[in-house]
Formats: C-alpha cells, structure tokens, sequence
C-alpha cells in the first residue's frame, strides 16, 4: 500500500496490523515474550532492539502517517529526541536550534551536549536570516518545532530544507503539537519527524511514548544508537497507542473544531488582551500555518488582561483541569510562567512573549458550549473577588 493511495482514516486503522493467525481476532494479539527464538528465523528478536512484532507493526503505521519510509517506537518523546540526535552528532559537530524548544529538548541539549563536545547555538527568531546566521562550517543538523509552546509561531518547513539541503545538514521537526494528521513536514522535504507520542498520538492522557519517522537510511542509523541507548517501550504500552491512534484522525479533528471556536470566542472577550492561536487571521504566523498545517491543532494560548488575576481564574475553573500535560480528550489548562517556563527570569520570559497573564489551553473534545459555560463562570468568580 502506498502512502497516498489510502485513506489517513484507513492508515489509523488498519496499517501494520499483526495478523492473528491462531484466532482470527479483528484487532492485533499482543505478544508481551521478551525472549524469542534465535534458529531458523527470519530475525533476532527483542524488545530493545526494536522489533518485536507489535513494535514493528506499529512502526509502519506511524511511517505512512508521515509519509516516510520507516520508523520507530521510543519509550518517551525525549528517548526519541535524544537518541536521534546522539545517532546524528558526534564530538566536534554542531547544531542549530530554534529559538524556542519543549524544555526536555532544551534541557538535554544544555545539560548533555557539553559532555559530548557537541557544539549548538539557539537562534534569535524564526526567519531564514535567523537560521541562516547561526549556521558554522560543522552544522550537522538544523532542529524546528513548529508550532511552537506555548504562542504557536511557526517555522517555515519548505525554508529549512531549502537552506539545509544544499549545505548536506540533516533536518528535525519535534511535530509533537501539531500531529501527523495536521502537518507531514516530510512533504516539504524535512528528514526525519520526531513525536511525544504521551500528546496526540495516544490523546487520552494516560500513555508515555516516543515516535520517530525517517527514511529507510536515516531510520537504520537512529536503529544502531537506539539498541545501545535502550529507550524502547514495553510491548503493552505499545498495543494500548496502537488502539488509540485508530481514532487519532477522529480526535484531532475535533480538538481542531474546538480550539478554533475557543480561540474567536476567547478573542472577543473583554478581560482577554491577545489570543495565539495559528488558525486566526490575527495570528503572526496565519499565512505561513495556511501554507503547512492542514489544521491549527488543539492548542493555543491566551492573555488575560494585567489587572486579572490569572491564578484565580484558572482556579475557578470547574471542568478545564489545571494539568502540566496537554493534548487528552479532556482540556486542560497551565500557567508557563509558573510551569514550563518557570526557571527563567521575570525579564526573559518577557523578552520571550510569556507574561505572568499568559495561559495555554489544550482544548480537548467536550462540547464547546460546556466549555464556554466554564470559562464564562470562572471570569466572574474573579471579578467578584476582585471587586470585593
Ligand atoms: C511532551 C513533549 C516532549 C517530550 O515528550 P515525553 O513523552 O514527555 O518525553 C517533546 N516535545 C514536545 C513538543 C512535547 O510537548
């Protein structure tokens, strides 16, 4: 089956399913053995090498929904993100990253890149200038997340392959916010695709994994450093996401449907000041997202007016849950400057747009009337307070 040829409902569903050939069940056995056989067989067999039958199977289906060659199943998003990048550079070589990363990303590059005399600079913004300035003569590999945490700006996919590929640097999107179903960044030529797989791919906030999607080459390379780093995830879990992306198409749809309803209403709300959502036309980076993404995703953020006490509004609410994690049916809600962004100074969280006023919303599948209705009653809960 070719990737184009079928349905990305039909991909969700159906691809790299494990035949039961004992019982004829409708969905894939899960074969939990850690020890196989080594004679007369087609492979060596183990869980940390990858390629137990649920794991080779899932890997297939996460490959076709990137529109790529191969790929691999992680134990974490930052198994995944370690491992590629360790697979790609050795001492001596350098990176570039963009200006604003999930803080594991950053974290390991920071706090291990030194130890392996690994060389990276972050760059200032996201324009091909901002790339292109920061790229030396032992550039390796240039690594994007787009949308990025928490104001959704994107980077331009069809650049960074642009300025990459004549250089001979490898690319690397963390596509974690946006989901193989609203962005295939291989389609505009990126190499290799990474996943926190505990987000959209499993959706239901109780899964922590890791995906990797490449071609055949680059796959086998993240292959020989994986089987030595070992962050392969354990059989079960991989059956449990190979059930929840059969309806990941159906989620991420709806979490798109929902944001963008919240992001107007949000954006016409007198005691909000901004809305950072890609889907608005508002929105700095709507062209580029028009371009890219073939929905805005479930996440987005907004800004309360500085006189609104943000804390207590985000503890009036009643159904949106307070929670660090994102992207689960149910919406969840979290502060940056006291969460994912809470080790920086007051002056560089400004510098980076994340005022203490700023929250960002995963918006699950609920009726968005219920949500409103939350919302609605936690502003006056606060403004009563207030006024008190
Ligand atoms: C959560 C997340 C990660 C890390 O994934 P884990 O599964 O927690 O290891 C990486 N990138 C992004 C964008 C994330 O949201």
């Amino acid at each position: 089956m070719k990737a184009k040829k079928i349905g990305v409902n039909t991909i969700c569903t159906h691809v790299g399913e494990v035949e039961d050939t004992q019982f004829k069940g409708a969905i894939s056995p899960l074969f939990m053995a850690s020890s196989y056989a080594y004679e007369d067989v087609d492979m060596k067999r183990y869980p940390r090498y990858f390629n137990t039958p649920n794991q080779e199977a899932l890997c297939k289906k996460v490959a076709m929904l990137e529109h790529s060659q191969a790929g691999l199943i992680f134990g974490s998003g930052m198994a995944a993100v370690s491992t590629v990048l360790l697979a790609f550079l050795k001492k001596g070589d350098h990176v570039v990253v963009q200006k604003t990363i999930y803080g594991g990303a950053y974290n390991f590059m920071v706090e291990e890149f030194p130890k392996y005399g690994i060389e990276f600079s972050f760059t200032e913004g996201f324009s091909e200038a901002d790339f292109i300035s920061k790229i030396k003569e032992n550039t390796k590999v240039v690594y994007v997340e787009t949308p990025s945490n928490p104001l959704m700006l994107i980077t331009d996919l069809e650049m960074i392959s642009r300025i990459a590929k004549p250089r001979g640097i490898i690319t690397m999107i963390d596509n974690t916010f946006a989901s193989p179903i609203n962005q295939t960044p291989a389609d505009f030529g990126i190499d290799i695709m990474l996943h926190s797989a505990t987000k959209y791919m499993s959706g239901h906030s109780d899964i922590c994994a890791g995906a990797v999607a490449g071609s055949e080459e680059h796959i086998e390379r993240i292959w020989n450093v994986a089987k030595n780093l070992g962050g392969s995830l354990s059989d079960y879990t991989v059956w449990l996401l190979e059930r929840s992306m059969k309806t990941m198409v159906l989620r991420v749809k709806a979490h798109n449907k929902n944001a963008k309803k919240m992001a107007k209403w949000l954006n016409k709300h007198p005691m909000v000041a901004d809305v950072f959502y890609p889907g608005l036309k508002s929105h700095p980076s709507y062209e580029l997202a028009k371009k890219q993404m073939k929905g805005y995703t479930g996440m987005l953020s907004f800004e309360l007016l500085p006189d609104i006490d943000a804390n207590s509004f985000m503890k009036s609410l009643k159904l949106i849950k307070q929670s660090m994690s994102l992207a689960g049916v149910e919406s969840t809600i979290l502060s940056p400057a006291r969460t994912s962004h809470v080790l920086l100074s007051t002056k560089e969280r400004a510098h980076q747009g994340i005022t203490d006023g700023l929250l960002r919303f995963s918006v699950g599948i609920e009726e968005t009337s219920d949500l409103i209705a939350d919302m609605e009653q936690a502003f006056e809960t606060v403004l009563k307070k207030q006024l008190v």
